[in-house]
Protein backbone atom coordinates (compact mmCIF):
# COMPACT_ATOMS: atom_id res chain seq x y z
CA UNK A 1 0.00 0.00 0.00
CA UNK A 2 1.40 2.98 -1.21
CA UNK A 3 1.66 6.14 1.63
CA UNK A 4 -0.87 8.90 0.97
CA UNK A 5 -3.13 6.45 -1.34
CA UNK A 6 -4.68 5.11 1.99
CA UNK A 7 -7.05 7.71 4.91
CA UNK A 8 -7.36 5.97 7.70
CA UNK A 9 -9.66 8.46 10.24
CA UNK A 10 -9.51 9.21 13.61
CA UNK A 11 -12.73 8.52 14.29
CA UNK A 12 -16.46 7.50 12.24
CA UNK A 13 -19.57 6.94 13.25
CA UNK A 14 -21.45 3.63 12.28
CA UNK A 15 -24.68 4.57 10.86
CA UNK A 16 -26.03 1.03 9.99
CA UNK A 17 -29.06 0.56 11.96
CA UNK A 18 -32.49 2.15 12.21
CA UNK A 19 -31.11 5.59 11.54
CA UNK A 20 -32.15 6.53 8.12
CA UNK A 21 -35.53 4.83 8.87
CA UNK A 22 -36.39 6.75 12.01
CA UNK A 23 -34.91 10.13 10.43
CA UNK A 24 -37.00 9.66 7.21
CA UNK A 25 -40.33 9.27 9.86
CA UNK A 26 -39.32 12.32 10.90
CA UNK A 27 -39.64 14.08 7.49
CA UNK A 28 -42.84 12.25 6.75
CA UNK A 29 -44.52 12.77 9.79
CA UNK A 30 -43.20 16.59 9.97
CA UNK A 31 -42.14 16.10 13.68
CA UNK A 32 -38.82 17.40 12.71
CA UNK A 33 -38.05 19.73 15.77
CA UNK A 34 -37.98 19.66 19.66
CA UNK A 35 -41.03 18.10 20.37
CA UNK A 36 -41.86 14.44 19.03
CA UNK A 37 -41.94 11.07 20.13
CA UNK A 38 -38.83 10.29 19.21
CA UNK A 39 -37.42 12.14 22.29
CA UNK A 40 -38.74 10.37 25.22
CA UNK A 41 -38.00 6.94 23.51
CA UNK A 42 -34.41 8.05 23.12
CA UNK A 43 -34.39 9.09 26.64
CA UNK A 44 -36.01 6.07 27.90
CA UNK A 45 -33.49 3.71 26.53
CA UNK A 46 -30.78 5.73 27.75
CA UNK A 47 -32.14 5.93 31.04
CA UNK A 48 -32.44 2.01 30.68
CA UNK A 49 -28.97 1.23 29.14
CA UNK A 50 -27.26 3.47 32.15
CA UNK A 51 -29.52 1.93 34.78
CA UNK A 52 -31.07 5.39 36.43
CA UNK A 53 -34.13 6.71 36.86
CA UNK A 54 -33.65 9.67 34.77
CA UNK A 55 -31.98 10.85 31.35
CA UNK A 56 -32.84 14.41 29.71
CA UNK A 57 -31.59 15.04 26.51
CA UNK A 58 -30.38 18.07 25.58
CA UNK A 59 -28.51 19.88 21.98
CA UNK A 60 -24.82 18.66 23.32
CA UNK A 61 -22.26 17.33 26.12
CA UNK A 62 -21.27 21.36 26.66
CA UNK A 63 -25.35 21.96 27.34
CA UNK A 64 -25.43 19.15 29.34
CA UNK A 65 -22.65 20.54 31.62
CA UNK A 66 -23.93 23.63 32.05
CA UNK A 67 -27.30 21.92 32.88
CA UNK A 68 -25.96 19.76 35.61
CA UNK A 69 -23.73 22.64 37.25
CA UNK A 70 -26.90 25.06 36.77
CA UNK A 71 -29.51 22.75 38.32
CA UNK A 72 -26.80 21.43 41.30
CA UNK A 73 -26.81 25.19 42.66
CA UNK A 74 -23.29 26.48 40.86
CA UNK A 75 -22.82 30.28 41.17
CA UNK A 76 -20.20 32.98 40.64
CA UNK A 77 -18.32 33.03 43.55
CA UNK A 78 -17.88 29.31 44.02
CA UNK A 79 -15.23 26.65 43.31
CA UNK A 80 -15.39 23.36 41.22
CA UNK A 81 -12.74 20.59 40.97
CA UNK A 82 -11.62 19.31 37.81
CA UNK A 83 -8.78 17.27 36.24
CA UNK A 84 -6.36 19.83 34.57
CA UNK A 85 -6.29 16.65 31.60
CA UNK A 86 -10.00 16.89 30.03
CA UNK A 87 -11.70 18.82 27.01
CA UNK A 88 -12.16 22.46 27.76
CA UNK A 89 -16.08 21.51 27.35
CA UNK A 90 -15.52 20.68 31.45
CA UNK A 91 -13.85 23.74 32.32
CA UNK A 92 -16.06 26.72 30.21
CA UNK A 93 -19.25 24.98 31.79
CA UNK A 94 -18.08 25.86 35.18
CA UNK A 95 -17.09 29.40 33.90
CA UNK A 96 -20.65 29.74 32.35
CA UNK A 97 -22.10 29.18 35.54
CA UNK A 98 -19.75 32.12 36.74
CA UNK A 99 -17.43 30.29 38.95
CA UNK A 100 -14.02 29.07 38.61
CA UNK A 101 -12.33 25.51 37.73
CA UNK A 102 -10.20 24.56 40.08
CA UNK A 103 -7.29 22.12 38.58
CA UNK A 104 -6.28 18.80 40.05
CA UNK A 105 -3.39 16.49 38.43
CA UNK A 106 -4.03 13.39 36.82
CA UNK A 107 -3.01 9.55 37.31
CA UNK A 108 -0.32 8.26 34.87
CA UNK A 109 -1.70 4.96 33.96
CA UNK A 110 -5.58 5.94 33.21
CA UNK A 111 -4.61 9.65 33.07
CA UNK A 112 -7.96 10.66 35.18
CA UNK A 113 -8.36 12.82 37.80
CA UNK A 114 -5.97 11.70 41.07
CA UNK A 115 -8.21 11.39 43.98
CA UNK A 116 -5.20 11.80 45.89
CA UNK A 117 -4.77 15.56 44.86
CA UNK A 118 -8.19 16.62 46.04
CA UNK A 119 -7.08 17.30 49.51
CA UNK A 120 -4.57 19.75 48.05
CA UNK A 121 -6.60 21.41 45.96
CA UNK A 122 -9.54 22.19 48.07
CA UNK A 123 -10.52 25.52 48.97
CA UNK A 124 -13.39 27.31 51.28
CA UNK A 125 -15.51 27.79 48.26
CA UNK A 126 -15.43 24.74 46.76
CA UNK A 127 -18.89 23.42 45.93
CA UNK A 128 -18.17 19.97 44.18
CA UNK A 129 -16.33 18.18 41.50
CA UNK A 130 -16.49 16.93 38.20
CA UNK A 131 -14.78 13.98 37.39
CA UNK A 132 -14.19 12.86 33.44
CA UNK A 133 -13.90 9.61 32.62
CA UNK A 134 -11.55 10.28 30.21
CA UNK A 135 -11.25 8.25 26.52
CA UNK A 136 -13.74 5.87 28.38
CA UNK A 137 -11.68 4.87 31.03
CA UNK A 138 -13.48 5.28 34.18
CA UNK A 139 -12.13 7.42 36.65
CA UNK A 140 -11.97 6.27 40.55
CA UNK A 141 -15.34 6.96 41.57
CA UNK A 142 -15.43 5.27 45.58
CA UNK A 143 -12.42 7.69 46.49
CA UNK A 144 -13.39 10.71 44.95
CA UNK A 145 -17.37 10.20 46.11
CA UNK A 146 -16.08 9.79 49.85
CA UNK A 147 -13.94 12.58 49.44
CA UNK A 148 -16.87 14.48 48.61
CA UNK A 149 -18.90 13.56 50.95
CA UNK A 150 -16.42 14.10 53.38
CA UNK A 151 -16.07 17.92 52.62
CA UNK A 152 -20.46 18.11 51.48
CA UNK A 153 -19.44 18.55 47.99
CA UNK A 154 -21.57 17.51 44.86
CA UNK A 155 -20.05 15.08 42.30
CA UNK A 156 -20.90 15.09 38.52
CA UNK A 157 -19.32 12.62 36.47
CA UNK A 158 -18.70 14.04 32.61
CA UNK A 159 -19.26 10.64 30.97
CA UNK A 160 -18.99 12.65 27.07
CA UNK A 161 -16.21 9.80 26.38
CA UNK A 162 -17.45 6.87 28.28
CA UNK A 163 -20.89 5.40 27.09
CA UNK A 164 -21.09 1.42 28.43
CA UNK A 165 -17.84 1.95 30.75
CA UNK A 166 -18.52 -0.01 34.03
CA UNK A 167 -16.63 1.44 37.15
CA UNK A 168 -16.75 -1.96 39.79
CA UNK A 169 -19.45 -3.27 37.50
CA UNK A 170 -21.72 -0.13 37.81
CA UNK A 171 -22.47 1.75 35.28
CA UNK A 172 -20.96 5.45 34.33
CA UNK A 173 -23.56 7.57 34.23
CA UNK A 174 -25.55 6.61 37.98
CA UNK A 175 -22.22 7.04 40.00
CA UNK A 176 -22.15 10.74 40.90
CA UNK A 177 -25.41 13.15 41.65
CA UNK A 178 -25.71 13.77 37.39
CA UNK A 179 -24.16 12.75 34.78
CA UNK A 180 -23.30 13.76 31.73
CA UNK A 181 -22.94 12.27 27.94
CA UNK A 182 -22.22 13.43 24.63
CA UNK A 183 -23.31 12.58 21.08
CA UNK A 184 -21.13 14.76 19.00
CA UNK A 185 -19.98 12.77 15.44
CA UNK A 186 -17.06 11.04 16.64
CA UNK A 187 -18.37 9.87 20.42
CA UNK A 188 -19.20 5.75 21.34
CA UNK A 189 -22.65 6.90 19.79
CA UNK A 190 -23.78 9.97 18.13
CA UNK A 191 -26.37 12.28 16.81
CA UNK A 192 -24.92 14.33 14.84
CA UNK A 193 -24.74 16.87 17.77
CA UNK A 194 -26.58 15.80 20.73
CA UNK A 195 -26.15 15.45 25.09
CA UNK A 196 -27.85 13.77 28.24
CA UNK A 197 -28.10 14.78 32.14
CA UNK A 198 -28.74 11.28 33.77
CA UNK A 199 -28.94 10.65 37.50
CA UNK A 200 -32.08 9.03 39.89
CA UNK A 201 -33.41 12.54 41.80
CA UNK A 202 -36.41 13.46 40.27
CA UNK A 203 -36.06 17.41 41.57
CA UNK A 204 -32.95 17.24 39.97
CA UNK A 205 -34.34 16.06 36.08
CA UNK A 206 -36.92 18.13 36.63
CA UNK A 207 -34.85 20.96 37.22
CA UNK A 208 -32.78 20.07 34.10
CA UNK A 209 -35.84 19.78 31.88
CA UNK A 210 -37.18 23.46 33.26
CA UNK A 211 -33.68 24.95 32.59
CA UNK A 212 -33.14 23.50 28.94
CA UNK A 213 -36.73 24.93 27.98
CA UNK A 214 -35.79 28.13 28.28
CA UNK A 215 -37.23 27.98 31.96
CA UNK A 216 -41.05 27.60 31.15
CA UNK A 217 -42.95 26.35 33.85
CA UNK A 218 -44.61 22.92 32.83
CA UNK A 219 -48.17 23.58 34.09
CA UNK A 220 -47.97 27.17 32.97
CA UNK A 221 -47.38 28.65 29.53
CA UNK A 222 -44.89 31.63 28.69
CA UNK A 223 -44.56 31.66 32.67
CA UNK A 224 -40.57 31.62 33.46
CA UNK A 225 -39.92 31.85 37.00
CA UNK A 226 -35.99 31.19 36.02
CA UNK A 227 -33.45 32.69 33.18
CA UNK A 228 -33.44 29.02 31.56
CA UNK A 229 -31.26 28.46 28.28
CA UNK A 230 -32.62 26.81 24.68
CA UNK A 231 -30.87 23.73 24.99
CA UNK A 232 -33.19 21.14 23.80
CA UNK A 233 -32.33 18.04 21.02
CA UNK A 234 -34.85 17.88 17.90
CA UNK A 235 -36.59 14.50 17.11
CA UNK A 236 -34.64 14.10 14.43
CA UNK A 237 -31.73 13.78 16.93
CA UNK A 238 -33.52 11.28 19.43
CA UNK A 239 -34.36 9.35 16.49
CA UNK A 240 -30.51 9.02 15.20
CA UNK A 241 -29.86 8.16 19.01
CA UNK A 242 -32.55 5.82 19.17
CA UNK A 243 -31.52 3.82 16.18
CA UNK A 244 -27.99 3.98 17.77
CA UNK A 245 -28.65 2.44 20.98
CA UNK A 246 -31.14 -0.19 19.37
CA UNK A 247 -27.38 -1.04 18.40
CA UNK A 248 -25.45 -0.35 21.31
CA UNK A 249 -23.59 -3.87 22.48
CA UNK A 250 -22.63 -3.58 18.54
CA UNK A 251 -21.02 -0.44 18.91
CA UNK A 252 -18.88 -1.00 22.32
CA UNK A 253 -17.60 -4.36 21.38
CA UNK A 254 -16.64 -2.91 17.97
CA UNK A 255 -14.60 -0.44 19.99
CA UNK A 256 -13.09 -3.44 22.02
CA UNK A 257 -12.50 -5.48 19.17
CA UNK A 258 -10.40 -2.52 17.98
CA UNK A 259 -8.44 -2.27 21.10
CA UNK A 260 -7.95 -5.88 21.58
CA UNK A 261 -6.06 -5.39 18.19
CA UNK A 262 -3.92 -3.02 18.95
CA UNK A 263 -3.11 -4.36 22.35
CA UNK A 264 -1.51 -7.45 20.23
CA UNK A 265 0.04 -5.69 17.69
CA UNK A 266 1.67 -3.29 19.84
CA UNK A 267 2.16 -5.10 22.88
CA UNK A 268 6.20 -5.74 22.10
CA UNK A 269 6.49 -1.72 21.84
CA UNK A 270 5.97 -1.10 25.44
CA UNK A 271 9.72 -0.25 26.28
CA UNK A 272 8.48 3.02 23.46
CA UNK A 273 4.85 2.88 24.36
CA UNK A 274 2.66 3.30 27.45
CA UNK A 275 -0.50 1.44 26.00
CA UNK A 276 -4.51 2.11 27.62
CA UNK A 277 -4.56 0.42 30.73
CA UNK A 278 -7.99 -1.38 31.85
CA UNK A 279 -7.90 -1.77 35.92
CA UNK A 280 -9.19 -4.61 37.46
CA UNK A 281 -12.34 -2.62 38.67
CA UNK A 282 -12.92 -1.18 35.36
CA UNK A 283 -14.50 -1.91 32.11
CA UNK A 284 -12.78 0.64 29.37
CA UNK A 285 -15.31 1.68 26.90
CA UNK A 286 -12.52 2.51 23.85
CA UNK A 287 -13.88 5.95 22.82
CA UNK A 288 -9.86 6.10 21.82
CA UNK A 289 -7.43 3.79 22.27
CA UNK A 290 -4.48 6.42 23.84
CA UNK A 291 -1.08 5.65 23.86
CA UNK A 292 1.81 7.62 25.61
CA UNK A 293 5.46 7.98 24.21
CA UNK A 294 8.06 6.93 26.47
CA UNK A 295 11.40 8.78 26.67
CA UNK A 296 12.53 5.60 24.80
CA UNK A 297 11.16 7.55 22.12
CA UNK A 298 13.00 10.32 20.93
CA UNK A 299 11.02 11.62 18.03
CA UNK A 300 8.50 14.30 19.46
CA UNK A 301 4.83 13.26 19.44
CA UNK A 302 3.64 15.88 17.14
CA UNK A 303 6.34 14.59 14.50
CA UNK A 304 5.18 11.81 14.74
CA UNK A 305 1.33 12.71 14.34
CA UNK A 306 2.93 14.42 11.15
CA UNK A 307 4.78 11.32 10.07
CA UNK A 308 1.76 8.99 10.56
CA UNK A 309 -0.53 11.90 8.47
CA UNK A 310 2.19 11.19 5.70
CA UNK A 311 1.14 7.59 5.72
CA UNK A 312 -2.31 8.21 5.59
CA UNK A 313 -3.03 7.52 9.24
CA UNK A 314 -5.10 10.60 11.25
CA UNK A 315 -4.23 10.61 14.77
CA UNK A 316 -4.83 13.19 18.04
CA UNK A 317 -2.82 15.01 20.28
CA UNK A 318 -3.94 14.55 24.11
CA UNK A 319 -5.49 17.74 25.18
CA UNK A 320 -3.80 20.44 26.25
CA UNK A 321 -4.09 20.74 30.04
CA UNK A 322 -6.68 23.68 30.88
CA UNK A 323 -3.77 25.42 33.16
CA UNK A 324 -2.09 25.41 30.02
CA UNK A 325 -4.82 27.58 27.85
CA UNK A 326 -5.27 31.54 27.96
CA UNK A 327 -8.63 31.60 29.82
CA UNK A 328 -7.59 29.33 32.04
CA UNK A 329 -3.86 30.12 32.35
CA UNK A 330 -2.05 29.61 35.78
CA UNK A 331 1.64 29.92 35.66
CA UNK A 332 2.26 29.45 38.74
CA UNK A 333 0.35 25.82 38.62
CA UNK A 334 2.75 22.59 37.86
CA UNK A 335 0.62 19.30 37.54
CA UNK A 336 3.13 17.40 36.13
CA UNK A 337 1.58 13.93 35.26
CA UNK A 338 -0.79 16.18 33.32
CA UNK A 339 1.50 17.97 31.47
CA UNK A 340 3.75 14.95 30.95
CA UNK A 341 0.63 12.89 29.20
CA UNK A 342 -0.47 15.86 26.96
CA UNK A 343 2.95 16.70 25.86
CA UNK A 344 3.53 12.46 24.93
CA UNK A 345 0.08 11.24 24.44
CA UNK A 346 -1.58 10.38 21.28
CA UNK A 347 -4.81 8.75 19.87
CA UNK A 348 -5.14 6.32 17.45
CA UNK A 349 -8.06 5.41 14.95
CA UNK A 350 -10.74 3.73 17.14
CA UNK A 351 -13.90 3.43 15.52
CA UNK A 352 -16.42 0.56 14.06
CA UNK A 353 -15.40 1.52 10.66
CA UNK A 354 -11.86 -0.02 11.64
CA UNK A 355 -10.70 -3.43 9.86
CA UNK A 356 -8.16 -5.35 11.47
CA UNK A 357 -5.67 -4.74 8.19
CA UNK A 358 -6.11 -1.39 9.06
CA UNK A 359 -4.94 -1.53 12.97
CA UNK A 360 -2.40 -3.71 11.68
CA UNK A 361 -1.36 -0.76 8.90
CA UNK A 362 -0.98 1.84 12.00
CA UNK A 363 0.90 -0.27 14.03
CA UNK A 364 3.67 -1.31 11.33
CA UNK A 365 3.97 2.56 10.61
CA UNK A 366 4.00 3.58 14.29
CA UNK A 367 6.60 0.76 15.11
CA UNK A 368 9.08 1.90 12.29
CA UNK A 369 8.26 5.74 13.28
CA UNK A 370 8.89 4.73 17.24
CA UNK A 371 12.19 2.57 16.46
CA UNK A 372 13.42 5.42 14.70
CA UNK A 373 14.05 4.21 11.21
CA UNK A 374 11.29 5.18 8.79
C1 LIG B 1 -17.02 15.77 23.78
C2 LIG B 1 -16.82 16.16 25.20
C3 LIG B 1 -17.63 17.13 25.83
C4 LIG B 1 -18.56 18.04 25.10
O1 LIG B 1 -19.47 17.50 24.29
P1 LIG B 1 -20.08 18.31 23.05
O2 LIG B 1 -21.22 17.44 22.67
O3 LIG B 1 -19.01 18.39 22.00
O4 LIG B 1 -20.50 19.64 23.54
C5 LIG B 1 -17.47 17.36 27.19
N1 LIG B 1 -16.53 16.71 27.90
C6 LIG B 1 -15.72 15.81 27.34
C7 LIG B 1 -14.71 15.12 28.20
C8 LIG B 1 -15.82 15.52 25.97
O5 LIG B 1 -14.98 14.64 25.41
Amino acid sequence: MSAGRRFIPVAHPVLDGNEAAYVADCIATEWISSAGSYIGRFESAFADLVGVRHAASCSNGTSALHLALTVLGVQPGDDVLMPTLTYVATANAVRYCGASPVFVDSTPDTMNLDPEELERRITPRTRGIVAVHLYGHPADMHPIRAFARDHDLFVVEDAAEAHGARYRGEMCGSLGDLATFSFFGNKIISTGEGGMVTGDDETLDSAVRLYRGQGMQPDRRYWFPVVGYNYRMTNIQAAIGLAQLENFKVHLTLRWEVARWYDELLGDLEPFLQLPVEHPWANHAFWMYTAVLTDAVAMERDELIERLSEDGIETRPVFHPMHTLPPYRDPQAAFPVAERLAARGISLPTHGRLTKDDAAYVAERLRVHCLGNG
